[in-house]
């Protein structure tokens, strides 16, 4: 079930050999395969059929243009979280009823163009943001559909830095505060308050903690149906995990089937927000081994894909495969995979045992397509990669490599008298 397989000793995505690409784009890249993000989208899509929902895609998880066309093509809306996702949103045609707004940091600006483009609502994380959102809504002479993101105070059981629902976490309205926090919305005239959201973090593995997390939102669901609110959407945002080495996720249906029972008789609609399980294993970054290094002490293999390409093992310690994209036999090696940027944490891969590789030979580095390159940077003055995407035997670049002039076309030396 993926479309990144060997066919005899050379890796391919779909239908192209992934060596002829790098060879005919250079290195470094991210490399998307559309089967599967499609297979994808109805996996989850077909699921979610269960209920009455509406499916908005995370942004963030991968926010390129082309795969956002894609995704909004198919049906789904958008789940962002700055006024630039909701631009690239814009840009790459979603349907702005179908966009939900999270975030702790949104300023004035980026509210103003979010209820200037008619969104479906906005997930408020403090009570600060309710009272701005107002303001700005009136001035404005508009009413803002608002949610609150209440954080339920759950352990997803994920890595800490990507845990959101527990109480030291920055995000959401304490849940012991959401009937009070209804109960002010109510008093604000360009206020309406439509639906009740939580996401509790990414990469959970099991359902234990989703259901923990839909529990606690029904019984306030009950709750605030007593009191009189209204409330029409139900959003239990993203965060199911995908395999990276052998985690084993739950399918989609499983999640789905999960909620659908806690949630019984509600009537409304639930709204999911999924980027990692739709986008992760869709993606490889590829790269090109530029040295063997061996220290005495150890083995290096440099490539020239860094942490500035792919942070996610520097930054989560996270676990990506890496393989060769043309099967090597002889002896077996053990290695660091790592980049060129100038610090210890720059590495792919950590005491990796494979057949030991050659300079000039490319690496995939599986399970890229989700925090990959939507979390690259220039550091170190490194243009940032390409992004390709195939569909079957034809490839399309979806982002050109960044150029040296592209480094610096943004900054300004003053005349300044030294
Ligand atoms: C990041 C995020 C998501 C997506 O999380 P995944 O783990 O990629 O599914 C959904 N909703 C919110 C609010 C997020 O911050």
């Amino acid at each position: 079930m993926n479309d990144f397989i060997f066919k005899d000793n050379e890796l391919y995505c779909e239908s192209i050999p992934v060596k002829k690409i790098a060879e005919e784009a250079g290195t470094p890249f991210y490399l998307y395969s559309l089967a599967t993000i499609k297979r994808h989208f109805k996996a989850f899509n077909e699921s979610s059929k269960i209920m009455d929902s509406i499916v908005c895609f995370s942004v963030k998880a991968n926010s390129n243009i082309a795969i956002l066309n894609v995704l909004f093509k198919l049906g789904w809306g958008a789940d962002i979280v700055s006024g630039g996702e909701l631009f690239r949103s814009i840009k790459a045609g979603v349907d702005t009823s179908k966009v939900v707004y999270s975030g702790v940091g949104k300023t004035a600006g980026e509210i103003e163009f979010a209820l200037n483009s008619d969104i479906l609502m906005f997930n408020i994380e403090s009570m600060s943001e309710l009272h701005l959102i107002n303001k700005i809504a009136e001035n404005m002479g508009k009413k803002a559909r608002i949610s609150f993101r209440v954080n339920p105070d759950v352990d997803p059981k994920t890595h800490p830095y990507i845990s959101t629902g527990m109480k030291k976490n920055k995000f959401g309205i304490n849940i012991k505060h959401a009937l009070e926090s209804y109960e002010e919305a109510k008093k604000l005239n360009n206020i309406e308050a439509v639906g009740l959201d939580c996401h509790i973090g990414s990469q959970l593995t099991e359902v234990a903690p989703f259901d923990d997390a839909v529990k606690i939102i029904k019984d306030l669901l009950l709750k605030l149906n007593k009191k009189g609110f209204n409330i029409q959407f139900i959003d239990l945002g993203g965060g199911l995990g995908i395999t990276y080495e052998n985690e084993m996720p739950p399918h989609p249906s499983t999640y789905m089937n999960s909620i659908k029972d806690i949630l019984g008789g509600y009537k409304g609609k639930v709204i999911f927000e999924p980027g990692r399980v739709i986008v992760g294993n869709s993606g490889a970054f590829i790269t090109k081994v530029i040295y063997n290094k061996s220290t005495g002490h150890k083995n290096f293999v440099i490539v020239d894909g860094g942490m500035n390409d792919l942070i996610r093992p520097a930054l989560y310690e996270a676990y990506h495969e890496i393989i060769p994209v043309i099967k090597k036999t002889g002896s077996r090696v053990k290695a660091d995979v790592v980049g060129p940027i100038c610090e210890s944490a720059d590495f792919l891969g950590k005491e990796r045992t494979f057949h030991s590789v050659d300079e000039g030979d490319f690496l995939a580095v599986l399970s890229a397509g989700a925090y990959g390159f939507s979390m690259s940077s220039n550091y170190n003055s490194r243009p940032r990669a390409a992004e390709i995407l195939v569909d079957g035997d034809k490839y399309y670049i979806i982002r050109k490599r960044e150029t040296y002039e592209d480094l610096i076309e943004k900054e300004n030396i003053p005349d300044l008298k030294l």
